[in-house]
């Protein structure tokens, strides 16, 4: 394994052919990428340290009374990676899997995500280790009440707003939100983004990530002179990001070949019926048991001819085992960190254009400022406005990251880090250093 963790940006290791990286530690694959893009940006020495290190690390015991009386005492995180453009900004996560290490990476990929759609946010994550399959809806309330209260200095409008992330959802937004208000002893919409859009939620928002997968697989698409129309699409993970980019992405004359979940694989080179294909998993959850198509295992799917793979499931799914079967020439990155460093060169040497996940799937926070825009405003915009605004800013984006990749000669990964460590650094320039 190697580590870059104690570098000096004139030790930087380039993750040329050479270097092979752990391919499960995220926070590593993250600062693989950052310190490349560091090096390609001739990043400052004090500025290169300050980025790559977490502002604030917040580790909290979360006692709960379970339903039969015992108390059982959870973790709990809060990384605020870096708030120099604005609040932070980062979803919280209920699962067994949560690690310190985990939630820098995610943390510090929202301070470089919302940097490259240019939202004035910094970045956060958040996270419990706990097992919400195993837990009532009872205990999930209380739990997330008393994360919520254990966070509470950092959390705020101006300072840090939650959002939905792996087992969180609309439901556990609005308890945070409760319990926040509460404390503060007035309503305040604005402190979580993903409510319902009953109370303070955006329209549009659900679909938002999606769609913005939709829009910049489009753009590519056109960038490499391929028509959408009969553009052959896989996607790994049908769940809101892959089902809703499925669906967008027929409706633009795109034919969806093949699609999975965690039930297994569906293959049909004619082309599936992805509104039927809603209908199924909306009756029966899973995708397994549908006829109109060949089942194949979640395996086989990465290796199918196809013009664009977008996987919308889980992290540390294309690798260096599975990368040189990949036929797609265009992979969209619904999903976060689904390709691993090692990954990105061989596909690199494939000549895949990779949509990386930063920019591809955007989509979802970009809507999540509108709705705190709403939120603070107190006005509320109509669908279709939302979508333009989201469409607008996703188009610019990969325009802005495709004009790095061309000018640099590098990839549309590394332009997009190079693009956003830029951002991010140009406004600790401008602020200067508070000592
Ligand atoms: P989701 O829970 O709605 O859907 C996940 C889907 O992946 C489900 O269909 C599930 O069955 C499937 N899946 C799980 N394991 C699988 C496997 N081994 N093989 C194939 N499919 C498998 O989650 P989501 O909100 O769609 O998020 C998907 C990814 O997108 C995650 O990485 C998430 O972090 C990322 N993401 C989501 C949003 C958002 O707004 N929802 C925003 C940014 C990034």
């Amino acid at each position: 394994m190697t580590s870059t963790s104690s570098k000096q940006p004139n030790a930087l290791i380039r993750p040329d052919k050479d270097t092979f990286l752990s391919e499960e530690n995220p926070f590593e694959a993250m600062m693989s990428r950052f310190d490349y893009a560091a090096r390609c940006l001739n990043l400052d020495p004090g500025l290169y340290k300050i980025l790559r290190n977490p502002e604030k690390q917040i580790i909290v015991s979360v006692p709960v009374p379970r339903d039969n009386g015992e108390i059982e005492v959870y973790t709990g995180y809060r990384v605020l990676y870096n708030t120099s453009r604005g609040p932070a900004k980062g979803g919280i996560r209920f699962d067994l899997n949560v690690s310190l290490d985990e939630v820098k990476a995610l943390a510090a990929w929202m301070t470089w995500k919302c940097a490259v759609v240019n939202i004035p946010f910094g970045g956060a994550k958040g996270g419990v280790i706990c097992d919400p399959g195993a837990m009532s809806p009872g205990e999930i309330e209380r739990l997330t009440r008393r994360y919520t209260s254990a966070i509470i200095e950092t959390l705020g409008p101006d300072s840090d707003v939650p959002a939905p992330d792996v087992n969180t959802n609309e439901r556990v937004m609005a308890w945070i939100m409760d319990t926040y208000s509460m404390h503060k002893r007035h309503t305040v919409t604005a402190v979580v983004t993903g409510k319902p859009v009953e109370m303070g939620g955006s329209l549009g928002r659900r679909e938002a990530t999606g769609r913005g997968c939709m829009i910049v697989t489009r753009e590519a698409l056109r960038k490499l002179g391929m028509p959408i129309q009969g553009a052959r699409v896989v996607v790994q993970g049908f769940g809101n990001v892959g089902s809703i980019a499925a669906l967008l992405l027929q409706e633009q004359g795109a034919r969806i070949v093949a699609v999975s979940d965690k039930s297994g694989a569906l293959h049909n080179p004619a082309g599936l019926d992805v509104p039927d294909l809603l209908k199924w998993v909306r009756e029966k959850k899973l995708l397994a048991g549908y006829p109109k198509a060949e089942a194949i295992t979640n395996d086989q799917l990465f290796g199918l001819p196809c013009d664009v793979l977008l996987p919308a499931a889980l992290e540390n799914v294309i690798t260096s085992k599975n990368a040189k079967d990949i036929q797609a020439k265009i992979i969209c990155e619904g999903a976060n960190g689904p390709t691993t460093a090692n990954a990105d060169k061989i596909l690199e040497e494939k000549g895949v254009f990779v949509i990386p996940d930063i920019l591809a799937n955007a989509g979802g926070v970009t809507v999540s400022y509108f709705e705190w825009v709403q939120d603070r405003g107190g006005y509320f915009w109509e669908e279709d406005v939302v979508n333009q605004r989201l469409e607008r800013i996703m188009v610019r984006s990969f325009e802005e990251v495709a004009t790095m990749s061309a000018k640099h000669s590098v990839s549309m990964r590394v332009a997009s880090y190079m693009l956003s460590i830029d951002r991010v650094a140009a406004v600790h320039r401008l602020r200067g250093l508070y000592a």
